[in-house]
């Protein structure tokens, strides 16, 4: 790519364009960001869980290669943000899905990810308190937790360090090369990334895509109460499925003490409000695994919308109608998770660079994007 005109513009500045920007202006290409108001969308509202998810190949490689970027990035700025190392473990309720943590687990060590079963003893000494009667769980220690606006904000602030121009802007439309704004102006560059987030339809109009609404509850501070992300193992069940409403157990102890109680999916739904009978229904669940949450105070309830593809693997690459738009949407509940592995491959892409990982599963142009789940 050469870059004596603007290479790139990002249109978005939630934490997938963040992550596009600060990539690749440290990958040395000149870089411009719109958004307006920054980080006042999904990233916002995102839990933060840094999770080897499962759902199908495509996405335990996706996320795991993800995990290593974020592992390299904490290392290199150690003190930049919140990382916490809680690892996650999956609960199983019944001795059926014990049966499917040895599953979870031999598909973990297939690609390379450690984790360990947990009797029932263990699952109750790990966190005393679950409720007795649980059949067991894994843990599953790689994986970790950040504070999503604090990184996006870090991510934009490097990039501006490694030369991105940041301008505060909505944009109306892209294009062919060129991004409009509302006041008529236009920006032109080689390539233009959509990373808008649940807008991203209305910038790049036909892509297959649906609004997820999710709940989120947090409480007062309670240090000590919860040690790990505790997720149940019927979480990627309610992920899975776009057919009814759901809801999971699923905590998180923030490193101030106090506790992210998740989660709610309502398909189809886009809008900012709190439905107070869905998070009356997560919360009964969250209850029914961990009843001492139902005795702690909550100090805040919002709810934020995730943004999925059919098969449930982000868009990534060049659209197939406009060469010059890259997509960088479709991530469902795994963008904070995925952020970093989308900037690599748009760079590893641009940039003509082998990719760590096969990118084909995840360009908008792959054959079906459906049927692809395990
Ligand atoms: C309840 C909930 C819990 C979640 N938990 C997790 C989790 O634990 N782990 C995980 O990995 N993921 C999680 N997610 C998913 C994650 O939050 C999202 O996938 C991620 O934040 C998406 O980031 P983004 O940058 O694509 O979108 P956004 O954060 O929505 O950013 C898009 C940006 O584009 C800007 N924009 C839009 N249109 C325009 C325009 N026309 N001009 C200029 N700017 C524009 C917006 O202002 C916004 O800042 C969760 C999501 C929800 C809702």
């Amino acid at each position: 790519m050469n870059s004596k005109a603007t290479d790139v513009i990002v249109v978005g500045a939630g934490i997938v364009g963040a992550a596009c920007a600060y990539q690749l202006s440290r990958d040395k290409l000149s870089v411009r960001i719109f958004d307006d108001p920054v980080g006042a969308v999904t990233t916002a509202a995102g839990m933060g869980h840094l999770v080897a998810m499962d759902d199908s190949e495509q996405q335990l490689i996706l996320t795991h290669y993800s995990q290593l970027l974020w592992q390299a990035l904490v290392e290199e700025f150690p003190a930049a943000f919140s990382f916490e190392r809680t690892g996650t473990i999956w609960v199983a309720a019944n001795e059926q899905e014990f049966q499917d943590v040895q599953r979870k687990q031999a598909f973990y060590a297939d690609h390379g990810i450690a984790s360990s079963v947990l009797t029932a003893a263990e699952l109750a000494n790990a966190e005393p308190h679950l409720r007795p009667g649980l059949a067991g769980g894994l843990l599953v220690p790689c994986d970790s937790v950040v504070y999503p606006p604090e990184v996006a904000s870090f991510l934009l602030c490097k990039a501006r360090e490694f030369g991105a121009a940041f301008l505060g802007a909505r944009v109306s439309s892209i294009g062919n090369g060129s991004v409009h704004l509302s006041d008529g102006s236009a920006f032109h560059a080689q390539v233009i990334i959509n990373a808008a987030g649940p807008t991203a339809t209305k910038l790049t109009p036909g892509l297959d895509l649906l609004l997820r609404k999710g709940h989120l509850v947090i409480t007062d501070r309670y240090p000590g109460t919860v040690h790990h992300q505790v997720v149940e193992l019927g979480y990627l069940k309610s992920a899975h499925t776009f057919a009814d409403d759901s809801v999971a157990f699923n905590v998180q102890p923030r490193s101030t003490g106090q506790i992210l109680i998740g989660s709610s999916r309502q398909t189809g739904v886009g809008d900012g409000r709190v439905d107070s009978p869905m998070v009356a229904r997560m919360l009964r669940r969250a209850f029914e695994f961990m009843p001492i949450l139902s005795r702690l105070s909550v100090i805040r309830v919002w709810t934020g919308v995730r943004v999925a593809t059919p098969d449930k693997i982000p868009l990534i690459g060049p659209w197939e109608k406009d060469s010059t738009v890259y997509l960088a949407v479709g991530h469902e509940g795994l963008g904070i998770t995925t952020s970093l592995v989308t900037a690599r491959l748009i760079s590893d892409l641009l940039l003509g660079r082998n990719p760590a990982i096969p990118v084909e599963p995840y360009l908008p142009s792959r054959p079906s994007k459906a049927g692809v789940l395990v």
